[in-house]
Parts: C-alpha cells; sequence; structure tokens
C-alpha cells in the first residue's frame, strides 16, 4: 500500500521507508527487498539509504526508542546523569536492547530543543524539560506498555519561547498579503535583489541574484521544470529558530515560497523537514490544506489563470550533512545525503536535475515580508551590508534562552545582557562549525560583515570546561561525517583521538601539534563544508583558552593513548603479582631515571 501510495516511484525511497518503518517499527531485510523489488532497485541501492541515515533502522530497537538529545547544551542541563538513572532502571547499558526487546536507550546528536533541554525523543517525539521525576514516570510508561498516545500530553510540549520580536516576528501581515502584492517576476527579483535579503543559513548569498540565476536557467528533458526547496534541515547544533518559524509562521514561510515559485516559474515546492521535527509535520499539513482552500495554494492562486503553485513536505532523517543543499537535493531524490560536486549549482542543476532555488526558512519568510513591505523599507533595517534581521536561538548559561530577533549589527554584549547572562566565558556563535567568541570580543557584531550566522547563540559561563565543549563538538562530527571523503571520514575520527586522548590525561605537546595538523588538512581537502569546518571548533578553543587544554598536559613527551598498566591488571591477578615491578609506569620510570 505504501508503495502504491507513492506510485511505485524511486525517488521517494525516503518517504517510503519512513512510512514502512513507522508501521512496522524496523527495517527487516525481508522488508528491505520487498522495497527495493518493488521500486525496481538494487537492493544494496535500498539497504545503503537506509544504512545512511540515523533514524531508518535495519534491526529491531524495542517497542520503544529513546534517544536523548546530546548537544552540549543538553551536557550542561544533566542529560547524562538523568540517561544512566534511566538505563539502570531499565537494566540496560546505552546503546543497547532491553532482552525482551521492549525498549532501547540511546543518544543522538542536537534535536533542536536546547532553550528546554534536557530533551530526548521517544519514538521520534521530542519530550523536553527531562528530570528525574520525569525519567521515573517514563519509565513506568515503558514497563506498563503504555501507547505513546496515552502518555501525558504534556510531556510532548515544544514552547516558542519567543524573547524578541522585530520586524520578521512581529510583521503585522494576513496569508496572502505578500501574493496580493506581487509585481512581474523581473520587477520582484529586482526588488529581492533592491532589499540586499541575502541567505540565512550562514553562507549569506544574495537571495535575489539566486533566484534570477534560477529564472533564467532551462530545463531540461521531457520533465523539465523548475523548482524551489525550502531546506528546513535546521541541524546545527543550538539552533531552534526554524522550528518556531515553522510552527508559529508557517504562513510566512509558505508564503514566501510561493513567491520564489512565482518568481522562478516554479509550479512546485518541497519542503525538507528535519526528521526531529516530525512532530510538527501534521500542523504543517494542515496549513497547506487551508491555504489551497483560501486559494493562496494549488491551481490559479488568488484567481488568477497560469499562477499555479503547490508544496510538498518531505521528512529528513537524522543526518545533518542534509543541511548542505546538494546533499539535501540528493536526500529528496531518495538517495543517500552525499554532497555533490559543484558546478553545477542547483540554480541550474538542482533536484532531478532541474533548475532548483534552495532556500532557508528564514529566508523564504523574510521575502515574503519583502514582497509585502517593499526594498526600501527592508533595506532600512539593519546595516549597510547586511540588511533585515537575524533570529538568534539563545541557549546555554542564560536566565531566558529563547528565540530573540534583531535587526543586525546587534553587539554580542547586547545580545548577552538580554538573555541574561552572567560572568560568560564565551559564546558559541553559528553551531559547532562556527566561532567561540571570548570576552575580549564581546563588542564585536552579529552581521555578515563581522560575525555570520545561521542563528545558533550558545552561552558558557566561567564554571564550564571549553575543552569539553570542543571535545563535545568534535565527537559530534565524527557522528555526522557522511564518510564520501577520506580528509574528513578520518580526519574527524583522528582529531576525536587526539581530544579524548588529551581528555583521558594521556595527551602531551605532541598531540596539540597533531590536532593542528589535522585541523589543517580537514580545512584544505574535504569535499564539503562539514569536514573543512569541523575543526574550527578545536582550533577557536586552543587560541582562546588553551589552559583549558594545558592542565590536562601531564606529560610533555610522547605517551600512547592505549593504558598499558591497565591492561597489565588481568596478567597481575593470574600471576599474583601486585609488586611494583609489576605495574607499567613505575617499571617504566625506573628505566628511566636509572
Ligand atoms: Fe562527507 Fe565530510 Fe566529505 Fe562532506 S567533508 S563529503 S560530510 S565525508
Amino acid at each position: 500500500a505504501v508503495l502504491s501510495r507513492h506510485k511505485h516511484d524511486a525517488s521517494r525511497l525516503m518517504q517510503i521507508l519512513r512510512e514502512v518503518q513507522e508501521g512496522l517499527t524496523w527495517l527487516s531485510p525481508a522488508v528491505l527487498t520487498a522495497i527495493a523489488n518493488g521500486l525496481k532497485l538494487p537492493r544494496a541501492r535500498v539497504e545503503g539509504v537506509a544504512g545512511f541515515y540515523h533514524f531508518f533502522h535495519t534491526e529491531s530497537l524495542g517497542r520503544y526508542r529513546v534517544l536523548w538529545s546530546d548537544n552540549i547544551t543538553d551536557r550542561m542541563a544533566g542529560n547524562a546523569d538523568l540517561m544512566a538513572r534511566m538505563c539502570k532502571k531499565l537494566w540496560l547499558k546505552p546503546g543497547d536492547v532491553s532482552e525482551d526487546g521492549l525498549v532501547s536507550v540511546g543518544t543522538t546528536s542536537c534535536t533542536g530543543m536546547c532553550d528546554q533541554g534536557p530533551a530526548l525523543l521517544v519514538n521520534y517525539r521530542p519530550i523536553t524539560r527531562m528530570t528525574a521525576d520525569r525519567v521515573d514516570k517514563i519509565v513506568d510508561l515503558i514497563r506498563k506498555k503504555v501507547p505513546l498516545e496515552e502518555w501525558p500530553s504534556e510531556y510532548f510540549l515544544v514552547e516558542d519561547n519567543i524573547r524578541r520580536k522585530d520586524a520578521l516576528l512581529d510583521n503585522g501581515l494576513a496569508p496572502g498579503d505578500a501574493l496580493r502584492a506581487l509585481k512581474s517576476p523581473q520587477e520582484m527579483v529586482d526588488t529581492i535583489k533592491a532589499s540586499g535579503l541575502r541567505g540565512r543559513g550562514g553562507a549569506g548569498f544574495s537571495t535575489g541574484q539566486k533566484w534570477e540565476f534560477c529564472r533564467a536557467a532551462v530545463g531540461t528533458g521531457a520533465n523539465a521544470a523548475h523548482y524551489v526547496v525550502c531546506n528546513a534541515d535546521e541541524g546545527e547544533p543550538g539552533t531552534f529558530k526554524d522550528r518556531v518559524l515553522l510552527n508559529s509562521y508557517a504562513d510566512l514561510v509558505f508564503e514566501g515560497m510561493t513567491v520564489a515559485g512565482y518568481v522562478i516559474g516554479a509550479k512546485k515546492g518541497l519542503v525538507y523537514l528535519r526528521g526531529e521535527y516530525r512532530f510538527l509535520l501534521d500542523k504543517l499539513n494542515a496549513v497547506l490544506e487551508a491555504r489551497r482552500a483560501a486559494k493562496l495554494l494549488g491551481q490559479s492562486i488568488l484567481g488568477q489563470t497560469g499562477f499555479d503553485f503547490d508544496i510538498e513536505i518531505h521528512l529528513g532523517a537524522g543526518a545533518y550533512v542534509c543541511g548542505e543543499e546538494t546533499a539535501l537535493l540528493e536526500s529528496l531524490e531518495g538517495k543517500r545525503g552525499v554532497p555533490r560536486k559543484r558546478p553545477p549549482f542547483p540554480v541550474s542543476s538542482g533536484y532531478l536535475g532541474q533548475p532548483t532555488a534552495v532556500n532557508n526558512v528564514e529566508t523564504l519568510a523574510s521575502a515574503a515580508l519583502i514582497a509585502a513591505k517593499g526594498a526600501a523599507w527592508y533595506k532600512a533595517i539593519g546595516t549597510a551590508k547586511s540588511s533585515g534581521t537575524k533570529i538568534l536561538s539563545i541557549s546555554g548559561d542564560c536566565q531566558r534562552p529563547g528565540i530573540y530577533e534583531y535587526p543586525y549589527g546587534v553587539t554580542v554584549a547586547q545580545v548577552l545582557a538580554d538573555c541574561g547572562a552572567r560572568d560568560t566565558q564565551a559564546c558559541q556563535i553559528a553551531g559547532a562549525s562556527g566561532l567561540c567568541v571570548a570576552p575580549g570580543e564581546f563588542g564585536r557584531k552579529i552581521a555578515f560583515e563581522d560575525i555570520p550566522t545561521g542563528g545558533s547563540f550558545m552561552v558558557f559561563d566561567n564554571s564550564r570546561d571549553m575543552f569539553q565543549v570542543a571535545r563535545n563538538f568534535v565527537h559530534f562530527f565524527v557522528d555526522e561525517s557522511c564518510g564520501f571523503c577520506t580528509p574528513c571520514r578520518v580526519g574527524t575520527t583522528l582529531l576525536k583521538n587526539v581530544m579524548d586522548k588529551i581528555s583521558d590525561g594521556h595527551g602531551g605537546e605532541y598531540d596539540i601539534n597533531d590536532a593542528w595538523r589535522i585541523i589543517r588538512t580537514l580545512k584544505t581537502a574535504s569535499h564539503c563544508g562539514l569536514g573543512q569546518t569541523a575543526g574550527n571548533c578545536v582550533a577557536d578553543t586552543l587560541q582562546k583558552f588553551r589552559p583549558s587544554y594545558e592542565l590536562r598536559l601531564n606529560v610533555r613527551d610522547f605517551e600512547p593513548a592505549f593504558d598499558l598498566d591497565s591492561a597489565l591488571s588481568k596478567m597481575r591477578e593470574v600471576t599474583g603479582r601486585d609488586d611494583p615491578g609489576a605495574h607499567f609506569h613505575i617499571a617504566h620510570r625506573k628505566s628511566k631515571s636509572g
């Protein structure tokens, strides 16, 4: 039935795998074979896709799959102790499935709930503000096999936590306002260009130019078409603004997509929604339905013949790399999310090889705002090189975590004051791959010309260990590297090994130099931005928080990460020896000094 609903279309493999898994809880070998046969695909291709994404399971992980969000902010809020408590009560080791096959408990990368952590996903539904009491109650519900639908609804409450609104969040627009203000497509390109709107995902490419290139590109083949893709795969640790925009401003986002469709000549738009935001799917589909009923979507929009545009939502399945636009397109086509070579760029060869405008959620919402209110009004907000506003997702050591919208040009110090941060040691801006800002730099500005950001803003006070912050990020990149190119696949693992070695007290100067060598290789030889930026967190903290590394460097010469003395303990037990000569360190030091 699932295959028929998707017309046996191989490009819908991701959606098919998800729907089948939702029904059966996992993708058994027989199921993968049946899907491969039904889609006339090699089985290896289907298995390859299923194995690529964190949220597809090719082995049974139990009726309840618990995944604790493991961003650094969840760590700071105590997720490790809470998970240990849950595992102990369920008689489980992290990562294992219970003997009765009922439940498994593990960790996953940031789930986009950093303003209300510690958080977890149960069967991919988020539960926020975890406490010891909540852990105990959830364990009870699992033991009693209570269906998720009957769990207390307040467990699944996800708050917006909007703390500061500006031009975008306080827009005063009604659905359709932007569409009613449309001029000719070329005039709209000129308007968006004149507004100075740049991509809000972080890279900051001119949106007007992107649309102009896409509009000029010609589709190929019998199915020639143009597409609009909304990148709602915000996976950067510490980012959750798209969650809020989609939850409470979906009309504006869809309207921005419709404006983009009108400009580039697309009839179809696709939203790539990150798997962690599965809980928003029904609500978003309801908004789409309401827009169709109001003639704001579908055939003859606003009664204008030929103005046809509709939107479909695709769900991701837990792969950070799919935030990279070409990896996202691969995923939309039902493949592994491996970034493509560029050129060609998506504007000329994107989804299904056709001209495609891929834009971030916030960019599209801003485009709708500009269409309704004009370029000059928008350009007057922000700085000369960064017009408009930026939404920040603030989390970590502050009294009021949440969503803050500012005109570009706001200083880091102002943001810290507004969110109630005290004794701040550092801010990590733009996520794990971004910039670690130390107190001497708090006068710097959030703007493309100074600190560009997709929106993540994590605060660390003086009690935090910046070495461990960087180590958490390095582990994140190891988990999320797609494995396509060697510098990133191997380099991230080598960097993790160095950080773990230093953390375990076995590190020396040699390891610091080794880290620099690996960072250089990652930056210069990786295929995509993930690998190129994976070492930033270590480079920044090494430069700005060197003492947090040095206090762990208790040896200046090379020391292996492997702990030989502890490996010898079994032999000491067997031989009954425990004299100094039977210990590696003591024997080693004696021989060195003597
Ligand atoms: Fe994949 Fe990393 Fe290479 Fe990017 S840099 S293609 S994420 S392995």
